[in-house]
């Protein structure tokens, strides 16, 4: 049984607009996979619908965690069955600092997974923890202190959401195009900080535009999206080939919808 198997799904918009047309992935532990296709193919479409996002209608199809259908769950039922998101455009959340919001994430999920009891992490273990993720990933200490996302540069925004990443330490990670707007450091650290949650304990969805971030998280399976749906599937040579000749060769008449 695979960790989140995406069938048949199909995803439109409030206004009934179909953006995504029918994608089959199985996404396991261990595993890291791509999905990369041209602005406007309806990447972030999929990524909110696996999320939940109510915005996002899913009109076909079925998500399943572990073997169980979480199609018609919301969103916080499928995050403490350990899905995550990154979100492209992160908001911001003002008078909430980075360490009370963390903090908030955790007991939440702890809650949910001990039967709906709290069960609050104790405050020198959260620290030590959150100190320790912090230096590995490169934030400063006086960004804990401030505001969720108010006033972060796109960097930081990103660098914060991937400690976010590993202090609730999710099953599965879905990455909407969390290198846009990254310098190449900035990329590096927190490509580096995904591969390394990356195991037994997690697998990923990158989902991109561009292959450099790829050039630090190694995908085991390349899928490419377009027009709402998965045209090809490879290995990590596809990424490198898109690179080079774009998703032109991936985009026939009859893909091209009005
Ligand atoms: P990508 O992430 O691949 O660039 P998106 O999923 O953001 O693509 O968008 C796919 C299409 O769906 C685009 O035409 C976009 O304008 C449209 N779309 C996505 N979300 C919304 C929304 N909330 N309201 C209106 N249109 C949307
Ligand atoms: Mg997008």
């Amino acid at each position: 049984m695979a960790l989140l198997e995406i069938k048949n799904l199909h995803v439109a918009l409030e206004d009934g607009t179909e953006i995504v047309k029918g994608v089959d992935l199985t996404v396991d532990t261990n595993q890291v996979h791509a999905v990369m296709g041209p602005n406007g193919s309806g990447k972030s479409t999929l990524a909110y619908a696996l999320m939940g996002h109510p915005a996002y209608v899913i009109t076909e199809g079925e998500i399943l965690i572990d073997g169980d259908n979480v199609t018609e769950s919301g969103a916080d039922a499928r995050a403490h069955r350990g899905l995550f998101l990154a979100f492209q455009y992160p908001h911001a959340v003002p008078g909430v600092t980075v360490t009370s919001f963390l903090r908030s994430a955790i007991n939440a999920t702890r809650k949910a997974r001990a039967g709906g009891k709290e069960d609050p992490v104790p405050i020198p273990e959260f620290r030590k923890e959150l100190l320790a993720q912090m230096d590995r990933l490169k934030v400063s200490r006086e960004l804990a202190s401030r505001y969720l996302n108010e006033g972060f540069s796109g960097g930081e925004k990103k660098r914060v959401e991937i400690l976010q990443m590993a202090m609730l330490k999710p099953r599965i990670a879905v990455l909407d195009e969390t290198d846009s707007g990254l310098d190449i450091d900035a990329l590096r650290i927190v490509a580096e900080g995904v591969q390394n949650l990356i195991g037994p304990e997690m697998g990923a969805l990158v989902i991109t535009h561009y292959q450099r971030i790829l050039n630090f998280l190694t995908p085991d399976f390349v899928h490419v999206f377009v027009g709402g749906r998965i045209v090809e599937e490879g290995g990590p040579e596809l990424a490198q080939k898109l690179e080079r000749e774009g998703y032109e060769a991936f985009t026939p008449a009859e893909v091209v919808e009005a």
